[in-house]
């Protein structure tokens, strides 16, 4: 295969099978389960994960490995090699609950794990190997550098655990950049209730978009009346005593207080009366 082709599809494949024994075992596959692998490549971890005894849904957008694999387990009932693209496959008309246990191709690792996440209701859980650089953004708290949009979008509906790194010089060819393996498992409820999930995420979009500014300013740059976020700050208490704090020193606990004063500020600006009384101060 030419070079750029392999490239754009993410194939560093994994040659240890130490890695591959930790990532199984993190999985906890029991014979009875289901599970799903995204981009078995040459197969390393669909062996192993046959060994468990599960049924196998493996999901290859390169036809010639699809095809490789195929022959491969051919007669083994419990592996179904699909060739398509995971990003689009309708992973809705496979056999629920099932966990998911993959090395992803990394270019696309961040849309991979928002379509999971979508189908968290079929997902018993996760265990990812991704760039430790999206790992360590996945999985970081509040205050640091890493925290931000992914961060909170995973957090809030399941919760990820950094399990291990895995030095590049565990795969051929060896990808530019190391890699670690994470466990996520599904919250049976997101970790906060709020009023309405895409509201929230659009204040946490905001708040992110301008990492240089403060909360207020990028809340108003992303498209929040002036007012409405001054207001909504003061009832949700978020920038006492600093005005200048930023999004990423935000808890998720704290997004989502600051989403529901907005919704309801913003909201309520509509065609029904106002039921909430303005602050002094912002009047
Ligand atoms: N699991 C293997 C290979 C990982 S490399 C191992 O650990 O060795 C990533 C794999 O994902 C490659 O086989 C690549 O062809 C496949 N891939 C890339 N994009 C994909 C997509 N959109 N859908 C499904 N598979 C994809």
């Amino acid at each position: 295969m030419i070079r750029s082709k392999r490239k754009a599809l993410g194939q560093h494949f994994l040659r240890d099978q130490n890695i591959v024994r930790k990532i199984v075992s993190l999985a906890e596959i029991h014979s009875d389960e289901t599970v799903v692998e995204i981009g078995p490549g040459r197969g390393i971890l669909t062996r192993a994960l046959d060994e468990t005894g599960s049924k196998i849904f493996a999901v290859e957008l390169d036809r010639q490995l699809h095809e490789n694999l195929e022959k491969e387990f051919a007669d083994t009932p419990n592996v179904r090699i699909i060739q398509a693209d995971a990003l689009c496959y309708p992973f809705e008309d496979l056999p629920a609950p099932f966990a998911v246990v993959a090395n992803l191709p990394y270019a696309i690792s961040t849309p991979l794990l928002f379509r999971l996440l979508e189908l968290r209701s079929r997902v018993s859980r996760m265990v990812l190997m991704l760039q430790l650089e999206v790992a360590r953004r996945i999985t970081a708290r509040e205050g640091g550098k890493e925290y931000g949009l992914l961060s909170v979008g995973v957090q809030f509906y399941a919760e990820p655990r950094l399990e291990f790194i895995v030095p590049r010089g565990c795969f051929r060819p060896p990808p530019r950049v190391d890699s670690a393996v994470i466990r996520l498992g599904i919250r049976a409820a997101p970790k906060v209730a709020v009023k309405d999930e895409a509201f929230f995420f659009r204040v946490v979009r905001a708040g992110f978009g301008h990492r240089r500014k403060s909360l207020r300013n990028a809340l108003k740059d992303g498209g929040f009346p002036a007012d409405a976020v001054e207001e909504a700050l003061y009832a949700a208490s978020i920038t006492d005593g600093n005005p200048q704090r930023r999004a990423e020193t935000l808890s998720i606990e704290e997004f989502a207080l600051l989403a529901d004063k907005l919704f309801e500020i913003t909201m309520c600006r509509g065609a029904r009366p106002c039921a909430v009384t303005r602050p002094d101060h912002v009047q």
